[in-house]
């Protein structure tokens, strides 16, 4: 097992951007919302802002230079050398322990090749979620392959569905359920073997197939508890809802992704962290979610 804990540490001693970012977090305002059944964190995140309003066109990111590359890191960074993968401590964190694993090579973000790598991981750190942005709804470097990890008990998604899902197949050692109601469609496939991530692979085809969706759309999270490893499948209908192109006091500036399908959704400006409702969430979820 990779100790996350002693690396964050080493790393934060050693950084005063990453280190004042991770005790901001401590104190960062939180409040919570249900919608439909569903619970929500919100957070007040303002060094985030990056993040959200990240221009993510391929003119925009032809222009800049690839930040997770090693040569353009901050000399600050350290690393975990795992397989053909950097681990890294996010400077800019949503999470109290939360990490960015990104491959040493430039290339374009996808994950259906990679998918037993995404197991390995989660089985390496089992404290923590390993999720993947596709590179239209979320993922902040689309031309550089990688991976998030976030603590394992800060994701409202877990708990939620766990109480409102139905087991829909189970053959090879997989079993898939599915998110009861209307709200926020959220799949996961179960397994017990990383030899069954082909099955995986197959079964996420299936779902991007019947959603009429590649790769570069959808959100994956994995956990691994006592064995079984946990793949929520998350396909996604649009990336940004039209509150964040709107002006205004119509405009909430959400940009969902992992994290936000997850229960956290993240807002840089106090504006919208104060006045998001219920039925902000709901009319949100049912524009970027099936
Ligand atoms: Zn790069």
């Amino acid at each position: 097992m990779i100790d996350i804990d002693s690396f964050i540490d080493k790393q934060l001693h050693c950084w005063t951007l990453a280190a004042d970012n991770y005790r901001n977090l401590e104190t960062v305002r939180q409040r919570e919302i249900d919608a439909d059944g569903a619970h929500f964190v919100l957070q007040f995140n303002p060094s985030r802002i990056r993040s959200t309003a990240a221009k993510i066109s391929t003119a925009d990111i032809t222009k800049r230079p690839c930040f997770l590359c090693q040569h353009n890191r901050p000399q600050e960074q350290i690393t975990i050398d795992w397989h053909s993968y950097d681990i890294l401590v996010n400077p800019f964190p949503i999470f109290k322990k939360h990490l960015t694993i990104v491959s040493k090579t430039h290339e374009n973000q996808t994950v259906l090749n990679y998918i037993d790598d995404m197991l390995r991981l989660a089985a390496e750190m089992p404290q923590m979620a390993i999720f993947f942005n596709g590179a239209k709804c979320g993922a902040s470097a689309p031309d550089h392959r990688h991976f998030q990890a976030g603590n394992i008990d800060a994701w409202p998604l877990f708990d939620d569905f766990q109480r409102n899902s139905n087991l829909i197949s189970s053959q090879n050692g997989l079993s898939i359920y599915e998110t009861t109601g209307n709200f926020r469609k959220v799949y996961r496939i179960d397994i017990d073997n990383v030899n069954s991530a082909d099955f995986v692979r197959a079964e996420i085809l299936n779902l991007l197939e019947k959603y009429s969706r590649d790769e570069s759309m959808f959100n994956l999270i994995t956990t691994y508890i006592s064995g079984i490893y946990s793949i929520y499948v998350i396909i996604r209908k649009a990336f940004r809802p039209t509150q964040y192109s709107a002006e205004g006091d119509a405009q909430i500036l959400i940009s969902p992704a992992s994290a936000e399908v997850g229960g956290i959704l993240i807002t840089p400006r106090e504006e919208d962290f104060l006045k998001i409702s219920s039925s902000d969430i709901k009319n949100i979820f049912s524009q970027v979610c099936f």
